[in-house]
């Protein structure tokens, strides 16, 4: 607290940044420092940090008060929950592209600054929206699969029923705050003169009433965490990174559960590439089947199909096999899995099979040698 770092200095910006700036440079940083992708140990005060720069310059009021005052007087006006009040995180998380309410977050948030996710704090009255991270195989992503994930959320707590009071006892108006829900205090700052801060009561969350005696279960919360387990159904032909939503699955808020979105990671596979709707192979043939033409056997996403091989069919040939790739968006059908053939030269050859081959290569040299490099000798 005592060696707090300048503002600008944590978001990397000018003084004179515009709000455009700010906001460019908080969203560069949080998806860096987020703590569901950025596990280091001291990513979650890095985010914080940030988050509390922004919060700060993103505000006319409070960037004014913080560019004529600096950390000692502004930390003096504002509490840190001044501070994030009026800054709608939940919303500016969501246009980042990733969710709010992930665990991690919302320790962060809700445990530091804003109280219990349940009670206060949520001007919106919607729960926070939930992040699940869901691997799959490529071969689930081209059929589609249904997927049961459990996933750790909270609903009103059973013995009290949301409200936080032990059963049989009332809720009253908070003493702390005498049932405004906000702290003021006033403090005198020598050549500043006199503050005023207000800030939401710590007993009762800004409620203004609280149990008069708090259940047992939840310790007052009305908030009970449990795991919530769920079947999802992941569409074929899904793209890795994409976002599935799952309406009311997120936390629970005092007017509606927030959203659970899933986010899919399609898994490298060891055989194909993906290639947007297409799958390509590498597959080996001999000699003799580049050669002389084959029928052959090549692993497609559902299981085996026959190829055929012409004869005469160069290395590196690419084949293309229709409608044996991953479903394409909006029911256009189906790529395609698209074959590179690779020669493998013989080796280990017996006297028989090397004069067979020597009398094969000796016919054409001549006129090889011409279509090649006929023009340059
Ligand atoms: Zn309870
Ligand atoms: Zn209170």
């Amino acid at each position: 607290m005592a060696t707090k770092r300048d503002y600008y200095e944590i978001l990397g910006v000018r003084r004179n940044a515009t709000k455009e700036e700010i906001k460019n440079a908080y969203r560069e940083l949080a998806l860096k420092y987020h703590p569901d992708r950025n596990k280091s140990p001291d990513a979650e005060e890095k985010f914080k940090e940030i988050s509390e720069a922004y919060a700060v310059l993103s505000d006319d009021e409070k960037r004014a008060a913080y560019d004529q005052f600096g950390h000692a007087g502004f930390d003096q006006r504002y509490s840190q929950e001044d501070i994030f009040r009026g800054v709608n995180f939940e919303d500016l998380f969501r246009e980042f592209g990733f969710g709010f309410g992930s665990p991690a977050i919302d320790d962060l948030f809700f445990s530091s600054f804003f109280g219990s996710p349940l009670r206060g704090g949520r001007r919106s009255g919607r729960g926070a929206d939930l992040r699940y991270d869901l691997e799959i195989s490529l071969e689930e992503a081209a059929r589609g699969t249904a997927k049961e994930i459990s996933f750790k959320r909270n609903r009103a707590c059973a013995r009290c029923g949301g409200s936080g009071a032990e059963p049989g006892s009332k809720i009253a108006r908070c003493q702390k705050c005498g049932g405004s829900g906000q702290i003021r205090s006033s403090r005198r700052l020598g050549a500043f003169g006199s503050f005023t801060s207000v800030s939401t009561c710590p007993a009762c969350a800004g409620n203004g009433e609280r149990p008069e005696k708090e259940c047992r279960d939840c310790r007052g919360s009305g908030a009970q965490i449990y795991t919530e387990k769920i079947s999802v159904e992941i569409p074929a032909g899904v793209e890795d990174g994409s976002q599935l939503r799952v309406a009311g699955m997120g936390e629970r808020g005092p007017s509606s559960p927030g959203d659970l979105y899933i986010f899919v990671h399609v898994k490298e596979h060891p055989v194909f590439k993906r290639e947007g709707a297409d799958v390509y192979i590498e597959v080996p043939i001999s000699f003799a089947q580049a050669a002389l033409g084959a029928d052959i056997e090549v692993p497609t996403l559902s299981g085996k199909a026959r190829l055929k091989i012409p004869a005469g069919t160069q290395t590196h040939t690419i084949f293309r096999m229709r409608g044996e790739g991953l479903p394409r968006p909006h029911g256009r059908g189906k790529g395609d899995q698209l074959v590179r053939v690779i020669v493998k030269t013989p080796t280990n050859l017996n006297e028989k099979q090397k004069k067979a081959l020597a009398e094969l290569g000796d016919a054409p040299k001549k006129g090889l040698f011409d279509s090649m490099f006929g023009a340059f000798f």
